[in-house]
């Protein structure tokens, strides 16, 4: 199966915060999305790796996602190296993305600019036609270089390159954010409190949408920064 965008994370939950809203109006407007994520998450203090893999699965479904897996990298000791670039790489050719979407390029998690790294330079790789891969079947691979890789934000704040008007689909987002029930505020957990667990952690999420819709006119947006420069075909194009 083709996709339209492939959205890479360190985190099970990285893309419902970083880019959820973005996932769920092109999923509406009927372009192919997956996501991979790179770890099961299992060092997070709440929950399980299962139970996180079935929050995922549910958050998925609610934002239209077309694919959804796990590489099974290690949560927190991942590197870019090249083994995890060959990892990346096969999942960049089998599913063909024109767009990647990935994690923030500096973050307070170190597994975020990590990510962020790992992800544009995968996406670097897979173009390159002498680096030779078998998908599952052992068939050869074909090279191939998606357009364009964007970066959501995560905690810390960035300046974006470009917001998404992402008005019409904030309630989805935050439905998918909250499929993460052992991970986000809920006042009958006994587990214990972690920096996004706060109340004020899902506050701070809306008011930088808010922030980032507010500075393009729109309700609630998600801002994305990209190593180039943006380009449009029409000035008509930007809102
Ligand atoms: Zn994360």
């Amino acid at each position: 199966m083709k996709l339209d965008i492939l959205v890479l994370a360190a985190h099970p939950d990285d893309a419902e915060l970083g880019c959820g809203g973005t996932i769920a109006l092109h999923t509406s407007l009927g372009h192919k999305v997956g996501i991979i994520d790179f770890t099961r998450g299992e060092l997070g203090t709440r929950g399980t790796p299962d139970t996180r893999e079935e929050e995922a699965k549910q958050s998925a479904d609610i934002l239209g996602a077309s694919v959804r897996e796990n590489l099974q990298l290690k949560d927190g000791f991942f590197q870019n190296d090249p083994v995890s670039q060959l990892t990346v790489l096969k999942v960049i050719r089998q599913y063909q993305p024109r767009i990647i979407l990935a994690n923030a390029i500096y973050d307070r998690h170190i597994d975020h600019a990590k990510g962020a790294s790992l992800a544009y330079d995968a996406s670097f790789l897979s173009g390159l036609a002498k680096i030779e891969t078998l998908d599952v079947h052992g068939r050869k691979q074909s090279p191939w270089r998606p357009d364009a890789v964007y970066h959501y934000v995560q905690s810390h704040f960035i300046l974006p390159d470009f917001v998404v008007d992402i008005s019409s689909h904030w309630e989805t987002k935050m439905k998918a954010v909250k499929a993460f029930k052992s991970q986000f505020f809920n006042p009958a957990s006994h587990e214990p409190e972690t920096y996004i667990s706060k109340p004020g952690f899902l506050k701070m999420l809306e008011a930088r949408a808010v922030e980032y819709g507010h500075a393009i006119g729109a309700t609630y947006g998600e801002g994305f920064t990209v190593r180039r420069f943006p380009g449009v075909s029409s000035l008509f194009d930007l809102k």
